[in-house]
């Protein structure tokens, strides 16, 4: 990438006041990472100062949503260096989500290189490590060709922005079983890390929020018989027996890197990883006999997030256990985060 410096970049002190409490997701770093396609390659690969895109209102993006994501932090250690966490996972999503919405995959390497020399350029910006805070990274790819007719479109941009991200709070929640959405059907874009999928879920959040809980529970597209995900995270929940089980991948579940990570730690913690077909009824028969002792869901923004109970239509409420956060999920929890942070050992590799 080609870098353009930008001719206004935040001053110190603005820098600090924003580091001082970020907002998520207002306050952006002072450059962003450009590449086009043009219907035959990858070019123009850039990082230019932040800013407005001019872009046609024709632009396919804007019309149909072939539009991907991705989303991944800086983290700075105690030492003062900063690193990331599984970025080449990041790129391999995001190429496969790309192939599913027939946009051209970005190379593994100018995605991960994208990402290391804007994080790298701005490494003032990633907050130090109090809190859990750190540099929040959102890689995504747009169709700008300016043409109305719906086909895979012959232009397109990506790009990488950046935003600090300030502590963090452990707050549990409880899941709300939507009787009227799903979010991914059979054969549909569930999968893939695209933008459509979210502006589908939003009603069902606001359900949730309707019905006191934190986020939703979502069920199978087809017969609205088994878990999937919760809210935009995985899901998963620990037995009796020794079993962190969730969701297997199925087509319509995104296949979370939180996830996948916590899955390799579970033999460290004398859990076994299991990845099934799980119904409503198993699950909530499971929370209401109290073999299922913890409940969480996983994702990059907050890692893990206790899960205490599930509410359905109908006055149902289970509570897990005894409605407060799990000692295994807080052990699970912090283990991964000592990982990014450098503070455990990194028994596979993950951190760079
Ligand atoms: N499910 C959905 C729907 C998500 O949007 C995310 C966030 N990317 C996840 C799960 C968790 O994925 P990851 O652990 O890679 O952040």
């Amino acid at each position: 990438y080609v870098l353009h410096r930008s001719s206004s970049p935040a001053t110190a002190e603005q820098r600090a006041e924003i580091l001082a409490n970020p907002v998520f997701g207002h306050y952006f770093v002072d450059h962003q990472v450009l590449a086009e396609h043009d219907g035959q390659s990858w070019g123009n690969h850039r990082i230019e100062a932040m800013g407005t895109w001019q872009v046609h209102p024709a632009a396919a993006v804007y019309h149909y949503g072939q539009e991907i994501f991705e989303g991944l932090k800086a983290y700075r250690r105690e030492d003062g260096s900063v690193w990331l966490f599984r970025p080449e996972a990041n790129a391999a999503r995001f190429a496969r989500s790309a192939e599913r919405l027939c946009m051209p995959p970005l190379p593994v390497e100018d995605f991960v290189s994208g990402v290391r020399q804007l994080v790298a350029l701005e490494a003032d910006w990633v907050p130090d490590a109090a809190g859990e805070q750190s540099l929040y990274i959102r890689p995504f790819m747009v169709a700008s060709e300016p043409y109305l007719g719906v086909r895979p479109a012959k232009g397109y941009t990506f790009s990488v922005i950046a935003s600090p991200v300030g502590a963090y709070y452990d707050e549990p929640v409880t899941l709300w079983l939507t009787p009227d959405y799903t979010r991914a059907a059979p054969g549909g874009t569930g999968e893939a890390k695209c933008g459509g999928n979210y502006a589908a879920s939003l009603a069902a959040a606001n359900q949730a929020e309707a019905n006191g809980c934190g986020q939703v529970l979502w069920t199978d597209g087809a017969e609205r018989k088994y878990i999937e995900e919760c809210g935009t995270m995985n899901f998963m929940f620990i037995t009796s027996d020794g079993e962190l089980v969730t969701p297997e991948l199925n087509g319509s579940i995104l296949p979370g890197i939180t996830r996948d990570s916590l899955l390799k730690l579970a033999p460290l913690h004398g859990l076994t990883p299991v990845e099934a077909r799980v119904s409503v009824e198993a699950l909530f028969d499971g929370v209401q006999s109290g073999q299922i002792v913890e409940a969480l869901a996983c994702g990059t923004a907050a890692v893990v997030t206790p899960i205490v109970g599930f509410k359905a239509p109908g006055g149902i409420h289970h509570v897990v256990r005894d409605g407060r956060p799990g000692p295994i999920t807080r052990e699970l929890r912090k283990h991964l985060v000592d990982i990014q942070y450098g503070r455990a050992e990194d028994p596979f590799g993950w951190t760079q």
